[in-house]
């Protein structure tokens, strides 16, 4: 069915496009690439040059928004109205930035310290979500104009090590962005899915991704089994990259010449000529380069003396995610390069050493994260029916257990493939059978959620109850296919049974399913409502008797008579089980006391109602 839709920028008509894209959404530079004719390929922009945007947003003073190169040119002239970075700040709160705001050129706020942190620009405030947005609606412009249609479902990669809040960031960054983001998927298993590491379900392999970028490192080994990618572990530094060889360039340079500081233009520029000399160095011996009347020179052997020991740092990384990762050198079937750092010859070098093998560097590096990343959004528009689906469970799976009650294991959003696994026992002595009951939903109880099947363990020996050891496990294969299998560990007797889940359910089946355990679930929440309701009228309560002690002398006798009739009524409703009136009562004497408050009392104590919401 082809839609149609219009184009409201241009007013124009433009077709949909089935297209699922693949966007990396990076530190520095952002990219979008999709599947072209059965290969990956990184989109340019309009100049046919690049396929790299600067992930870089800078606010006019009509705070029009442009983001990329052009914004990048402005990072020097208007440092306060171009913002960076803005990937270190993705769902992190003002106290997690605090230690390292000051590499930031542009006013984060602290406007609450536990909610997401906020950019300040002219007199507006962004979230990193709302920035972010941005640069994806760039990269959704340019993939747009590439096949002159509207595109609207994406694939975004993270970090390994990004946690659930932060991937939410982003995957609201892409609804805002008025894309609808199929899946957030793990930079490492892109860089990987890139080169078809993964892609064969009968190969099992371990692989080592790693990622020098120009601020970030992180080096991840993952391992893939049939079909299913695991994070076995992540090491980094979020503060390490290319940016640290440019600083040792410029510190060798400036120690040369004898000039430690010099203008901020100078600097700019030396730090620039550093940058040059570096990737200059990536494929020649020497380097000769001037500012004004001076010139600087650099070699290879120099240049490799200076960083060797950045380098370092990032191997010694690698043996501690090894470590933890529970991996010797030789466990490492492939080691992957990402990142436009790893273009300089002494990382591959020092990489391919360390862990004994070359390491791939086929793809460019600062492409293969997006287009593993459009590899994925390929299989998941379903245009490569071999290739494994990695999806996540819409609802949770688990078994009946004793009194009917839901056992979860494996909860609703993980991601599949997926395995996990309990034990359980026999609860009557001499018990030969086990009946495995298998569900579906987010109830207590097993009866009101969806029975998949059921089977039974037989053959147990006889032993008193509560002695058997039955290990219950739940596979869930790349195409949402649960396997259950029971096994009784002392006498090795086992079953099992192939159920297949999710597609078993449709989408207005799981949304009625959620939508009934929530509407159960406010029984409970109404009971804490109604707690926590008591508990700050009585909080509040006793900063009212004490108020009215302290300022008989401030208060007028109505004011008096009309905060006691007030508190009363809260003390009549707090003994009730009416939540609301409640919290009617607990709004009618605070919007009454509230200017009291601010008049009668001195510093100190308005201040403690104000803690108190009086
Ligand atoms: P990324 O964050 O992955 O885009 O990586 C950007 C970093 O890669 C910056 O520090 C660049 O200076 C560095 N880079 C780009 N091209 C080269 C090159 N040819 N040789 C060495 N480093 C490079």
């Amino acid at each position: 069915m082809a839609k149609i839709s219009i184009d409201l920028k241009s007013g124009k008509v433009k077709k949909q496009s089935n297209v699922v894209i693949g966007i990396d959404l990076g530190t520095t530079n952002s990219l979008v690439a999709y599947m072209k004719e059965g290969e990956p390929l990184a989109v340019k922009g309009s100049d046919g040059k690049n396929t790299l945007v600067p992930s870089i947003i800078h606010f006019n003073e009509k705070d029009r928004v442009i983001v990329g190169k052009s914004a990048k040119e402005r990072l020097v002239s208007h440092p306060e109205r171009t913002i960076y970075s803005v990937k270190r700040l993705m769902g992190k709160s003002f106290n997690d930035v605090e230690n390292f705001k000051s590499h930031l050129g542009y006013e984060i706020i602290n406007e609450d310290e536990e909610k997401l942190v906020k950019i300040k620009v002219g007199h507006r405030f962004y979230t990193p979500i709302e920035l972010s947005s941005e640069i994806l609606k760039e990269l959704k412009d340019r993939i747009e104009q590439e096949l002159d249609a509207i595109v609207t479902k994406a694939v975004i990669t993270v970090p390994a090590y990004f946690n659930d809040t932060q991937r939410q960031a982003t995957r609201d960054a892409g609804k805002l962005a008025g894309l609808d983001v199929l899946r957030i998927v793990n930079e490492p298993t892109a860089a990987s899915l890139a080169y078809g590491v993964g892609l064969d379900e009968d190969k099992d392999e371990t692989v080592a991704v790693y990622d020098l970028g120009g601020g970030t490192f992180d080096v991840s080994i993952l391992e893939i089994r049939g079909g299913i990618f695991e994070v076995l572990s992540t090491h980094g530094d979020t503060f390490l990259g290319g940016d640290d060889f440019d600083r040792a360039i410029v510190d060798h340079w400036q120690n040369r010449i004898g000039e430690k500081d010099g203008d901020k233009s100078f600097q700019q520029e030396l730090r620039l000529l550093a940058e040059t000399a570096k990737k200059s160095l990536s494929n020649q011996k020497e380097f000769k380069g001037t500012i004004g009347n001076t010139s600087f020179s650099l070699n290879t052997a120099k240049f490799n003396g200076l960083i060797q020991p950045i380098i370092q740092r990032t191997i010694d990384a690698c043996q501690k995610a090894l470590n933890d990762a529970g991996c010797k050198i030789t466990d490492i079937d492939k080691v992957i390069l990402v990142g436009g750092s790893t273009r300089t010859p002494l990382v591959k070098e020092m990489v391919s050493s360390f862990f004994g093998q070359t390491a791939f560097d086929k793809l460019n590096p600062d492409e293969v994260v997006a287009l593993g990343a459009a590899v994925q959004a390929d299989v998941l528009a379903g245009n490569q029916k071999d290739v494994l689906l990695l999806d996540v469970t819409p609802l949770s799976l688990g078994i009946e257990t004793m009194g009917g009650l839901m056992d979860v294991i494996i909860p609703r959003n993980s991601k599949i493939p997926a395995k996990a696994g309990r034990n359980y026992t026999t609860s009557v002595d001499g018990q030969k059978n086990l009946k495995v009951s298998v569900f579906q939903g987010e109830r207590d109880l097993v009866k009101d959620n969806r029975k998949l099947g059921e089977f039974i363990l037989s053959g147990i020996p006889p032993m008193p109850a509560g002695i058997p050891k039955i290990a219950i496990h739940f596979i869930i294969d790349a195409d949402g296919i649960l396997k259950v299998k029971a096994l009784e560990e002392r006498s090795g007797v086992e079953t099992s049974v192939e159920i297949r889940s999710q597609y078993g359910v449709s989408e207005e089946e799981m949304a009625l399913m959620l939508l009934e355990s929530l509407k159960n679930a406010e029984s409970d929440m109404k009971a804490r409502a109604l707690l926590e309701a008591k508990i700050e009228a009585k909080n509040v309560l006793l900063s009212a008797d004490k108020f009215m002690k302290n300022n008989k002398s401030i208060l007028s006798p109505e004011e008096m008579q009309q905060t006691q009739l007030l508190t009363l009524q809260l003390k009549v409703a707090v003994e009730g089980t009416d939540k609301d009136l409640i919290n009617d009562a607990l709004h009618q004497l605070n919007t009454y006391t509230h200017p009291l408050a601010h008049r009668a009392m001195d510093h100190n104590i308005a201040n403690a109602m104000k803690g108190k919401k009086l």
